[in-house]
C-alpha cells in the first residue's frame, strides 16, 4: 500500500495532515463509508485525493458546481494528479471517457444529475472505483439551507457500488441536516467525523441596535486594524462607507450592483490595507485570502447561525486576536419570520424558522456565545469561554414575565396594529392625543406599567418578536405570534437579558 505519508509530502509539499484530515482518510482507506464535517479551510479536498491516490482505480467525486469542479481539478492537475470533469460545459467527453476506461484518470469529478444517470453508471462498470467522494453533502438534506433534489437521486448509484468507501463531506450541517445525510447516503453513525470548529481568538460580541452609525463609529475608533462591516443592503453598505470615511479613517464599499472594475479595485485596496474598513454585502468575502482581519461586523442578523460562524470566521485567520461584532434589532427577525412565510416553499418553512430560532437563542443569551456556536456545530464546548461579551462581562438576567405579559395584553386590547411606541405610552399611562383619540386611555392596560418598570418595555418588546410572541404586521404594527399564548397564560416565563453598562469591547482584547 502506498504511503500516505509520502503522498502528503512529495504530491502536495505538506509536512502533516491537519486536524481530522487522517482520521478520515484512514477510514477510507479502509474501505468504511463516512462523513466528514469540517470548516471551511480545514481541507477536506484532501481527504478523498490522498486515498483515491493510494488505492487501486478512478475516485469519483460528486460535486453541485460546475466552476467549484473545474477550479478543483486545476489545483489537482497542478499538483500532478490526473483528473478530468465530464460536465455539460465540456467539449472533451469522448476523450476523458476513454481515459477513464482506460484507468487512466485519479480523479472524476460530475455533476450529482450525471451521476445518477443510468448510462454513466454502465460506463463506471468498465472501471474499478477506489472512492465516491460526496462534496457538499449537505445539498442531500431538506432541513439544510442549500437542498438540491438531485442529491437525493445519487443512492440508488451509490448501492449499485456498494463496496466501494464513499465520503460525504461538508462544512455546514447541524444535526439534523447531519442525520439526513448519513441517512439518505447510507452512511453508518460511527462513520461520522467532525473537525474541530472553534475559533479561540476570535472574540464574540452580540449587541442591540441603537443608533448604529455611533456604534460602529466607537468600534472603528477602537480597533485600528482592517475589518469588514456586512450591511444588509447596498445602499446602507454605500452610505456607511461614506460615513466612516468622512470620520477620516479609509473606508469603501463593495456589493454586486457596482460595476466589476470597481468591485475588484475596492478588493484589491482591502486585501492590501492594514486599516480599511470594507463596507459589504454578503457578496464579498468569499474566497478573499486576507489573514490579518481584525474585526468582521454585522449591521442586522445574518442568515443563520451558519452563515455567522462562516462570515465571522473571515477574522483573525492568522491566529491574532480579532472581534467579531453583531449589531441586531428586533425587526431583523420579523423581517426574516416575514421572509419565510412569504418566500420559502411550504414544506422547507419548518427548517427555516428552526433555524432562525437558533440565532435568536444566540443573539437573547446570557450565557457563553461560542458555547452556543460550538454546540451547533455538534460539539460539547465547556460552559464558559472567558472570551465573549458573555462571559467577559456576565450581564443580568432579570424576570420579565409580568412586564410581557402586559405587553401581550396591551397589543391584543388595542387591536393588534400599533407599534411599540404607542402600545409602550399606553401601559405608561401616557395620555398622547392619539391616545385620547382612540379611547385607549379607557382600557384596562391603561397606565399599569410605573416608572421603574418602564425601562424594561423596549427590550420586552424586542425579546417577544424574538421569540416570535410578537410579529410585525404588514403596516409595522405588533400582534401576538405563536408563541403568546404560552406566556399570556402563564406556562412559559420571560427572561430578560440586560446589556452590562459597559460594553465587553471596550476592554483591550489581549495581545500576545
Ligand atoms: P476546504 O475544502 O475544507 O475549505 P481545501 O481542501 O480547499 O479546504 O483546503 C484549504 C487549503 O488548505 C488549501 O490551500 C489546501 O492546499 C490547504 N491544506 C489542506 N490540507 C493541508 C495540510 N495538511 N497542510 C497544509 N495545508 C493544507
Ligand atoms: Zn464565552
Amino acid at each position: 500500500m502506498a504511503d500516505l505519508d509520502s503522498i502528503l509530502r512529495e504530491t502536495f509539499g505538506f509536512s502533516g495532515f491537519r486536524s481530522v484530515q487522517r482520521d478520515v482518510i484512514d477510514r477510507v482507506m479502509a474501505g468504511a463509508h463516512s462523513l466528514a464535517v469540517m470548516p471551511t479551510g480545514a481541507g477536506k479536498s484532501l481527504c478523498y485525493q490522498i486515498p483515491a491516490l493510494a488505492r487501486p482505480g478512478t475516485g469519483l467525486v460528486i460535486s453541485p458546481l460546475i466552476a467549484l469542479m473545474h477550479d478543483q481539478v486545476r489545483a489537482a492537475e497542478a499538483a500532478g494528479i490526473k483528473a478530468a470533469t465530464l460536465t455539460s460545459a465540456d467539449a472533451d467527453w469522448a476523450a476523458t471517457q476513454d481515459r477513464f476506461r482506460a484507468g487512466d484518470l485519479d480523479l472524476l469529478y460530475v455533476a450529482p444529475e450525471r451521476a445518477s444517470g443510468d448510462g454513466f453508471q454502465a460506463m463506471l462498470e468498465a472501471t474499478p472505483l477506489s472512492l465516491i467522494a460526496i462534496d457538499e453533502a449537505h445539498c442531500v438534506s431538506e432541513w439544510g439551507h442549500d437542498f438540491r433534489p438531485d442529491y437525493r437521486l445519487l443512492r440508488p448509484m451509490l448501492d449499485r457500488f456498494a463496496d466501494v468507501p464513499r465520503i460525504a463531506l461538508t462544512a455546514t450541517a447541524d444535526r439534523h441536516t447531519r442525520e439526513d445525510i448519513l441517512a439518505h447516503l447510507g452512511i453508518p453513525d460511527e462513520g461520522l467525523i467532525v473537525a474541530g470548529f472553534d475559533r479561540p481568538n476570535i472574540r464574540y460580541i452580540v449587541q442591540p441596535r441603537a443608533g448604529l452609525p455611533k456604534q460602529i463609529k466607537a468600534l472603528t475608533d477602537e480597533q485600528p486594524g482592517a475589518g469588514i462591516v456586512y450591511t444588509t443592503s447596498r445602499a446602507a453598505a454605500e452610505k456607511l462607507s461614506a460615513q466612516i470615511a468622512a470620520t477620516g479613517r479609509s473606508a469603501r464599499a463593495y456589493h454586486a450592483g457596482l460595476p466589476a472594475e470597481e468591485r475588484a479595485a475596492n478588493q484589491a485596496a482591502f486585501v492590501a490595507s492594514e486599516d480599511m474598513v470594507m463596507c459589504a454585502t454578503i457578496a464579498f468575502g468569499m474566497g478573499i485570502d486576507k489573514p490579518d482581519v481584525r474585526f468582521v461586523a454585522h449591521a442586522g442578523i445574518p442568515k443563520s447561525i451558519e452563515a455567522y460562524y462562516q462570515e465571522t470566521g473571515r477574522a483573525g485567520r492568522d491566529g491574532d486576536p480579532a472581534e467579531a461584532h453583531l449589531f441586531w434589532g428586533a425587526e431583523d427577525f420579523s423581517r426574516a419570520r416575514r421572509r419565510i412565510e412569504e418566500e420559502v416553499e411550504p414544506e422547507r418553512r419548518a427548517g427555516e424558522r428552526t433555524r432562525l430560532n437558533a440565532l435568536g437563542g444566540l443573539v437573547e443569551t446570557a450565557t457563553c456565545r461560542r458555547a452556543i456556536l460550538l454546540r451547533h456545530f455538534g460539539e460539547s464546548p465547556p460552559e464558559r469561554c472567558g472570551n465573549c461579551d458573555n462571559c467577559l462581562d456576565p450581564p443580568k438576567a432579570v424576570d420579565a414575565t409580568e412586564t410581557a405579559r402586559k405587553f401581550l395584553s396591551a397589543v391584543y386590547r388595542t387591536g393588534q396594529r400599533y407599534g411599540m411606541g404607542h402600545v409602550g405610552d399606553v401601559l405608561m399611562g401616557n395620555t398622547t392625543e392619539r391616545i385620547e383619540k382612540l379611547g385607549h386611555d379607557r382600557l384596562s392596560v391603561f397606565g399599569i406599567v410605573d416608572a421603574d418598570e418602564a425601562p424594561m418595555i423596549r427590550p420586552v418588546s424586542r425579546a417577544l418578536q424574538t421569540r416570535e410572541a410578537l410579529v410585525q404586521t404588514d403596516h409595522g404594527g405588533l400582534a401576538l405570534g405563536p408563541a403568546a399564548r404560552a406566556i399570556l397564560k402563564g406556562e412559559e416565563e420571560v427572561a430578560l437579558v440586560l446589556p452590562p453598562a459597559k460594553p465587553a469591547r471596550r476592554r483591550r482584547n489581549a495581545t500576545p
